[in-house]
């Protein structure tokens, strides 16, 4: 296939968008060296300048500022992935499959093997399991091996400057400078991604001034150059958020043919024994430990995919990162790594998620339709799946509050037929 070929089927998949061809192909408007152009440049240069001031009335030196700022341009790369859209939705098995892989478990296993001193005194200090540490340090920069090799000054100014993150990129930006001027790292070490996180555990600088801690005794915080200063800070984090040492993430479970699915809903907190009282079994047919131990039943792609109850330790992954997937790869990670099994439910493979553009159809269908989503805004919270129950129900439909593919057919058939 011709390169051309390549990139118009990356164009209609999603994947790049123009922007990216621009530097891909031969410029078309005036460009600098850095492939911006050059009114954006003197936007940036002028937001650089003016910053400086509301920085500093922070407590920041203006050596800091001027060692970590001067010479910066916008980082087209940057612009591009604070802008893209993709307009396919990668299936939630996918990414877990993708997440739990051979690779990355013997890796994890070596790792835990390597480090067992440290792992040790981390569950004896926060009460998270080496497993759970191990999986989040794969996951997040493949154990150190790609903490991500942007200038965090560059890359957070970008976002600062223009778009749809500034407000983000503004604080990020200014709590990077802290860490600059209060551990004494040189700006020009402190790299990571076009979204500001960095290190082996990939803390945002907020996340970092927050929670980090020194976990090899050195008296510096460094998550770029100390695994135990980044690993203490992940269980001390997660402890923080709620992980507490004597319960599991949580498991999986199979469902009575009578479920109520009203009741697969994060507002639903039971206790082990009310769950098992209800018919809830451990996915291989094992009664569930009984306990006043508090538990939600967790369904990631709906009624049709396997079912999960989670517990309070689940939510303290997800403060991490707010992503159900991302949590629900943590836990089948550590899983895997603690020689459980993955998970037994079947995925309906072939069915399609919805995009952003099918998801805020799907809310203006419903508001149409006189239910209310909260704004049509493409994120299915609290609002748009009660709103997707409602409409379930009253149509005989299972109400597991799913933005199902099939579910925004019928709608829009719906009022196809209403007008
Ligand atoms: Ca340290």
């Amino acid at each position: 296939m011709s390169l051309m070929g390549k990139i118009g089927r990356l164009l209609r998949s999603g994947t790049v968008s123009a922007l990216c061809l621009l530097a891909l192909s031969a410029p078309v408007v005036a460009l600098g060296a850095e492939g911006v152009s050059d009114e954006d440049n003197a936007r940036f240069q002028t937001f650089i300048s003016t910053f400086r001031s509301e920085v500093l009335a922070e407590g920041v030196t203006a050596e800091t500022y001027d060692l970590a700022m001067s010479g910066l341009s916008p980082n087209v790369r940057v612009v591009e992935l604070n802008n893209s859209q993709p307009e396919f939705v990668r299936p939630m098995w996918e990414y877990i499959d993708g997440a739990v892989s051979e690779r990355r478990l013997e890796l994890g296993r070596e790792q835990i093997d390597a480090n067992a001193q440290l792992f040790d005194r981390l569950e004896a200090t926060y009460g998270v399991p080496r497993q759970v540490l191990a999986a989040i340090w794969g996951m997040e920069s493949n154990f150190g091996r790609n903490m991500g090799g942007m200038n965090l000054f560059q890359a957070l100014a970008t976002l600062a400057y223009d778009g749809r993150r500034q407000d983000f990129g503004k604080s990020q930006l200014i709590a990077a400078l802290k860490i600059s001027q209060q551990e004494g790292i040189p700006p020009s070490e402190m790299t990571g991604s076009w979204a500001g996180a960095f290190g082996h555990t990939q803390f945002i600088p907020t996340t970092f001034l927050a929670h980090a801690v020194d976990g090899d005794g050195d008296g510096k915080r460094d998550l770029w150059h100390s695994s135990a200063d980044a690993l203490a800070s992940a269980a001390s984090y997660l402890q923080r958020s709620g992980w507490s040492g004597d319960r599991d993430w949580g498991f999986e479970v199979a469902l009575p043919e009578d479920f109520n699915y009203e009741q697969a809903n994060a507002d639903d907190e039971r206790t082990l024994s009310a769950w098992a009282a209800l018919g809830l079994k451990r996915i291989n047919g094992d009664p569930l430990p009984l306990g006043d131990m508090e538990a939600e039943v967790l369904l990631p792609v709906g009624a049709n995919g396997p079912a999960f109850l989670i517990t309070q330790n689940f939510g303290a992954i997800m403060a991490y990162n707010s992503a159900t997937s991302y949590a629900l790869a943590i836990s089948v990670l550590s899983d895997r790594l603690r020689g459980r099994p993955g998970i037994i439910g079947a995925w309906p493979y072939g069915e399609e998620q919805l995009n952003l553009a099918q998801r805020i159809a799907l809310q203006e269908g419903l508001e149409q339709l006189g239910y209310d989503t909260g704004g049509a805004d493409g994120i299915i919270g609290p609002n748009t799946r009660a709103a997707i129950r409602e409409f379930q129900r009253t149509r005989g439909m299972t109400p597991d509050g799913f933005p199902s593919a099939t579910l925004l057919t019928r709608l829009l058939n719906e009022r196809q037929t209403q007008r």
